[in-house]
């Protein structure tokens, strides 16, 4: 998934910027396939992503996704030996090596979380369960729990599959969190904007199941989709998502409303534009009042 976490960065510089440019900044980084560090201002520090999706291959095709050569399809297999090798070696070089130092403000050098959040759907690795796993282990053995946290960056479409409820399952226990994704609440605005033939009803039992299993957040991207915000139409269906949620007694956290802070790598792109705040905020507004915590990132 392109990471939300980037998406409310604004600049691009080493210190406030998004996914490190590896090969200008660190070298070291540029040989890892899975793990590769984010500097946040706007997160206010440091995480860790690890890409299960190396090929740029996701199961949907979102029409902001910033992977760029983004296709159709599932990862390759996962080394998971290499994985744990260069998490260790990332989580090292940033709670005891010069990696703060070098490229974060003093203010930021905090590392906040290690996010399953590459260039695809991570859950459609078949070592995904594993890989959570080995997070879990490596911030386990360094006492990292709980101000660093585990989180999955997901479009929620593969989470009953047994393989990865048992990834889930990891998460909670190791007080890990989901970011859930859900744009739209009909079939074809789910079609528009993510390629994907989901039907709602269909997303609603997965996100319940993914509630029930693990802490979880609701992350939706909102646009302008050829100089036009969302219709009335496409926020009265995807709020009525919300409220048979609610209804459901899914356990949510609360809801990510985010807009594009950042170009998409897709042919849409240049059909696509930024949301004011206010319109974001008028949004969030209409989401607090069903009692649910919103965090908007314009
Ligand atoms: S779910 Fe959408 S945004 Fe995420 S990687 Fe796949 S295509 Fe890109």
């Amino acid at each position: 998934m392109p990471d939300p976490r980037t998406l409310i960065s604004t600049a691009a510089t080493a210190t406030t910027g998004q996914r490190l440019a590896i090969d200008d900044h660190n070298r070291a980084y540029a040989g890892m396939t899975y793990v590769y560090p984010v500097v946040s201002r706007r997160a206010g520090g440091v995480s860790i992503g690890i890409n299960l999706n190396p090929n740029n291959a996701c199961n949907w095709r979102c029409v902001y996704c910033q992977v760029p050569n983004l296709q159709r399809g599932g990862p390759p297999p996962i080394n998971l030996p290499q994985l744990e090798r260069e998490l260790s070696q990332m989580l090292d070089d940033i709670t005891q090596g010069a990696f703060m130092s070098r490229f974060v403000a003093p203010e930021q050098r905090i590392l906040q979380d290690i996010a399953f959040s590459g260039n695809g759907e991570p859950t459609s690795s078949p070592e995904f369960a594993q890989a959570v796993r080995i997070a879990a282990e490596q911030i386990r053995r360094r006492d990292l729990f709980p101000q660093v946290k585990l989180r999955l960056i997901t479009n929620g479409s593969l989470v009953d599959r047994l393989r990865v409820q048992e990834g889930l399952h990891f998460l909670h226990e190791a007080q890990g969190e989901v970011w859930f994704k859900c744009d739209a609440g009909d079939t074809r605005d789910a079609y528009r904007i993510n390629g994907s033939r989901q039907k709602p009803d269909v997303l609603l039992r997965r996100l319940c199941l993914c509630a029930q299993t693990c802490a979880t957040w609701i992350q939706s991207c909102f646009f302008l989709y050829d100089g036009h915000p969302p219709s009335h139409k496409h926020i009265d269906h995807w709020l009525n998502l919300i409220d048979r949620a609610l209804d459901a007694n899914a356990p949510l956290q609360g809801v990510y409303l985010y807009g594009l802070a950042r170009p998409s790598f897709q042919p849409e792109s240049a059909r696509l534009g930024r949301l004011s705040s206010p319109w974001l905020e008028a949004l969030a507004q209409r989401v607090r009042q069903r009692g649910l915590t919103v965090i908007v990132s314009p």
